[in-house]
């Protein structure tokens, strides 16, 4: 695998790549539900490329930005078992060289749910999307259906900026006790683990909404939201220090 820091020297490589590229932009500290998208660009694409760049500008915390866990060898490693060919790990320095003085900036999707409790976060996740993916020009680019409001607006501003880019939706990975796989889960202890997977379990077993905030709360989480959009049960909680999204689809319910 090729490990490319500069974007001077990335965008000299790319000139020189004519094959078909599948893309999966990251903040890294990777885990099965990273590498899952990895697997299905490198069935679908001749060159994968992944970028590990954990982005100032969408966390609305100073400390949560600073908590957020690194670990690039890790991340290396896994990647070369993947068979990534190519690891793009920019600086920040080089990513906002206007230091975030011109913003993406969506105004309806983004002003609900997440958007509503992390002011800020889209516009910083757009822009960065939007700069990583016209540096990396990719055919296929491949996002989470973790992240599913993330999900919906890139597609909307691919859409809105005639980018030449397909977006790959990908179905969430999960451990073995239903909890979604997430950078952040690794400042949760294996009590902890067990306890944040009983989100999964509600958003699925609950009748109404009611109930599942009721049971939510039962449990000990902290809600910040449970909504039903898109065709989908989505919800945003806090266990203890940590903030824990999810989302299920709702199969045949009107919404
Ligand atoms: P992140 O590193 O959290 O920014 O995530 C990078 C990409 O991986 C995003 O498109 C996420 O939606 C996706 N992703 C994160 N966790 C999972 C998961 N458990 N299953 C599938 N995709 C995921």
């Amino acid at each position: 695998m090729n490990i490319v820091t500069s974007l001077q020297e990335w965008r000299k490589i790319r000139k020189n790549l004519d094959k078909m590229i599948g893309f999966i932009p990251t903040m890294g500290h990777l885990h099965e539900g990273h590498l899952s998208l990895c697997e299905r660009a490198k069935r679908e694409t001749d060159i994968t490329v992944v970028s590990i760049f954990v982005n100032p500008a969408q966390f609305n915390e100073t400390q949560d930005f600073e908590r957020y866990p690194r670990d690039l060898e890790a991340d290396r490693r896994l990647l070369e078992q993947a068979k990534v060919d190519f690891l793009l790990a920019p600086s920040a320095h080089e990513i906002y060289p206007d230091q975030y003085q011109i913003q993406i900036m969506e105004t309806e999707l983004s002003q609900v749910l997440e958007g509503k409790f992390r002011p800020g976060h889209f516009n910083g996740m757009l822009t960065v999307v939007l700069k990583l993916l016209n540096l990396v020009q990719a055919d296929l680019a491949y996002f989470g259906e973790k992240d599913y409001q993330q999900l919906l607006l890139i597609e909307k501003m691919v859409k809105a900026f005639f980018l030449d880019v397909q977006i790959v939706a990908c179905q969430t990975v999960r451990d073995q006790h239903g909890l979604a796989l997430s950078s952040r889960n690794a400042r949760l202890n294996a009590e902890q683990k067990i306890k944040a997977a009983s989100l999964h379990t509600v958003l699925k077993t609950t009748s109404d909404l009611k109930q599942a905030i009721d049971a939510l709360n039962q449990i000990g989480f902290k809600v910040d939201y449970v909504e039903e959009k898109w065709q989908r049960r989505l919800a945003a909680v806090w266990l203890d220090e940590v903030r824990l999204i999810d989302n299920i689809l709702l199969d045949k319910k009107e919404v």
